[in-house]
């Protein structure tokens, strides 16, 4: 008799899941800080099989700031950038989760960490206009180091690149097989490492991709039951951080296009997510939720954060 598979839960983690608003990131902080998540993943590993992508923004804009404090090595671009955080993130996420599977009981459960290309049109219209925020937070704008343009968000001012959308992720028929044998996958990380087509080949691209797009393109080519954002925020608000603030529970994708449009979402932070909860609703998938990194398994039980259905 065949077992029927469990279903797929792919959880998109924030850049806060390693570095909380206001830390250095020091990697102990890091370290510390993926218990909350990854605990939760872990003990949801029974029930579903795992998908697990991360953001970067902090981490790969650190790099960035490493290599310009050094004139002797040469400088690497972000494409470059990017594989290195693929790297240092997955092993942090991967270790993490091992021992929380090892807490729970569990000995033996494949996991594994996978560079993941992404591809993004040529043409795409963000390179000429850099939105997604990386690296640190500075109080005014002379306080950032020159050589970005810099935009101000919500916390300060933080330095932007150029950030294309993405099409489709190069590694899917992968990352479907090892689910498929009920591997964790940690893929996508920082949204991918970003590449055109050239013919049969693929060349990398000086930018960094939004991870809650990839994400849901990710969510979409594999066939994921639910798509879950974790943030520090409990979910979508409306009038958010003004004394009106309300927290969503339920939105549709008809009401949710609209107050997009309306910009009730900051660019590069939470309009990134309700689009990529909007496009993966839209084009099929079932369950979407954008919640906080505390309540990942509330949510999944449908208890808390911002629901996005048809
Ligand atoms: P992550 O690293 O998880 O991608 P981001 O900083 O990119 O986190 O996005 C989450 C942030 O979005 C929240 O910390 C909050 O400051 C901001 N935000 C902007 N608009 C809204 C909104 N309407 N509702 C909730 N959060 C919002
Ligand atoms: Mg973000």
């Amino acid at each position: 008799m065949r077992k029927s598979l469990k279903p797929i839960l792919l959880v998109a983690l924030g850049g806060n899941a390693l570095i909380r608003k206001g830390e250095k990131g020091t990697v102990n902080q890091q370290f510390k800080n993926l218990v909350l998540p990854i605990r939760q993943i872990a003990r949801l590993s029974q029930d579903y099989r795992i998908i697990i992508t991360h953001g970067n923004g902090p981490q790969v804009g650190n790099l960035l700031l490493q290599q310009e404090s050094c004139a002797e090595v040469p400088k690497l671009p972000l494409e470059i950038l990017v594989a290195q955080t693929q790297g240092q993130i997955g092993y942090m996420i991967e270790s993490t989760l091992d021992s929380q599977l090892m807490d729970l009981g569990v000995n033996v459960k494949p996991l594994i960490s996978l560079i993941t290309y992404v591809v993004v049109a040529e043409n795409d219209p963000a390179f000429s206009d850099p939105t997604k925020p990386i690296g640190p937070v500075y109080k005014s704008k002379k306080d950032a180091p020159s050589g970005y343009p810099l935009a101000k968000t919500v916390n300060g001012y933080r330095r932007v690149v150029v950030s294309p959308k993405p099409v489709t992720i190069i590694e899917k028929r992968e990352i479907k097989k090892l689910i498929t044998a009920d591997f964790i996958v940690i893929c996508c990380g920082g949204g991918g490492i970003p590449v055109v087509r050239e013919g049969r080949a693929f060349q990398g691209v000086d930018a960094v991709i939004d991870k809650d797009l990839a994400s849901a393109r990710l969510a979409e080519e594999v066939g994921v039951d639910i798509f879950l954002v974790a943030t520090d925020v409990a979910g979508v608000a409306l009038n958010y951080g003004t004394v009106d603030e309300s927290f969503l529970r339920h939105i549709n994708i008809q009401s949710a296009t609209q107050l997009i449009a309306e910009g009730h979402f900051a660019a590069g932070s939470m309009r990134p997510k309700v689009e990529a909860a909007v496009q993966f609703v839209r084009n099929g998938g079932k369950r979407a939720v954008i919640t906080s990194i505390e309540a990942i398994e509330s949510a999944v039980k449908g208890e808390a954060g911002t629901e996005i259905k048809l």
